[in-house]
């Protein structure tokens, strides 16, 4: 992978450019996608985003949101768009094997791949391009980081600003994860600067929940999760029933896996969410502990120290006795 500098010449002409993220993307994919998005818009390129996969409800106001195609419903306009483009970035992912179905599409197309993502363990053979920073909040900070890069800092329009703040809002926990550096600060006063209403964003994001889900959140608190304080640990286990009685949508889940960690010495926090082939897992950790190289090990997962994802294929009961028993969990 060369440094995404080399790229750079590659956008001196207008190019059409095919934009993608993780499977189930969250508010730092379609965040920095869009931002792109409406950057590379601005200096005259025609630039795609598609989805691997449907785009959560939590996100429907993000400008642009429209436009995004999901492969999963709508896959002979996903390859129509690749074959007509003449650029690939990839954004908030590391390895093809992210983008779930997309990857052999992906894989097999000829043209230049660039990477823009903050994972570790980047499988660098893949992109001919990119930069790669697992120091960085987000990858929506990566993208405003991009676009001074290329010299581009007029073109940060409103709807670069919000898309790209909301990336970071995310990734960082609105602000307080360690990884917000002051970079992260210098960022969003120079958005605050241009001009960007951040409270909506907020709004949006966290001040928009359906009742249902807010009971649902209740009902998990209440009754699902479970705390080991000898071990530190939370752990929330959601069947399928579960969430069909809540009629849990695409997106209901997130930030859950947080709610643990809000509890006095809890330091690690798993939630298993049960689908229909197999159990999705989120990791969170508060400190020195390594939450991705567990996933990595345990669960064919990654991501960050602190945050990271994971699956397994056993059912949802043998998969948290085994997690209950590498965190050293007394079953009996
Ligand atoms: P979440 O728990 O929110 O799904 O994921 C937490 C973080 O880990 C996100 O940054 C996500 O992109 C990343 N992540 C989730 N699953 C995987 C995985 O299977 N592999 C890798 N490398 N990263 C993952
Ligand atoms: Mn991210």
């Amino acid at each position: 992978m060369k440094s995404i500098v080399e790229a750079l010449p590659l956008l001196k002409e207008p190019k059409r450019v095919f934009i993608t993220t993780h499977h189930k993307p969250d508010g730092d994919a379609l965040g920095s996608s869009l931002g792109l998005y409406h950057y590379l818009q601005q200096r005259g390129h025609h630039p795609v985003v598609v989805s691997p996969s449907e785009v959560p409800d939590f996100l429907m106001w993000m400008p642009g949101i429209d436009t995004v195609l999901n492969y999963e419903s709508e896959p002979g306009q996903c390859q129509k768009a690749l074959q007509e483009s003449e650029l690939v970035f990839c954004l908030d992912f590391s390895r093809l094997d992210r983008i779930k179905s997309m990857e052999e599409m992906l894989r097999n197309a000829a043209q230049p791949r660039i990477l823009i993502d903050h994972h570790l363990q980047p499988d660098v053979d893949a992109f001919a391009y990119g930069m790669s920073e697992p120091d960085k909040s987000s990858t929506c900070e990566m993208v405003y980081d991009f676009i001074r890069l290329s010299g581009g800092e007029q073109y940060i329009s409103n709807n670069v600003a919000q898309c790209l703040y909301t990336g970071v809002m995310t990734d960082t926990g609105s602000f307080r994860f360690p990884i917000t550096t002051a970079s992260v600060h210098e960022m969003l006063a120079d958005l605050k600067r241009r001009g960007l209403d951040h409270a909506i964003i907020h709004q949006h994001i966290y001040d928009s929940w359906s009742v249902e889900r807010m009971r649902f959140l209740g009902y998990i608190l209440y009754q699902k999760m479970e705390i080991y304080p000898k071990q530190q640990v939370g752990i929330i286990a959601l069947t399928q029933e579960d969430q069909q009685r809540f009629k849990v949508a695409t997106g209901d889940t997130e930030g859950i896996v947080n709610y643990p960690l809000s509890i006095e010495k809890v330091t690690v926090s798993v939630l298993l969410t049960e689908k229909k082939d197999e159990v999705r897992m989120s990791f969170r950790s508060k400190g020195n502990i390594d939450v991705s190289s567990f996933a990595a090990r345990h669960f064919n997962g990654g991501g960050h120290f602190n945050a990271a994802g994971g699956r397994s294929r056993e059912s949802l009961a043998a998969t948290v006795s085994r997690l209950k028993s590498l965190l050293g969990i007394d079953t009996n």
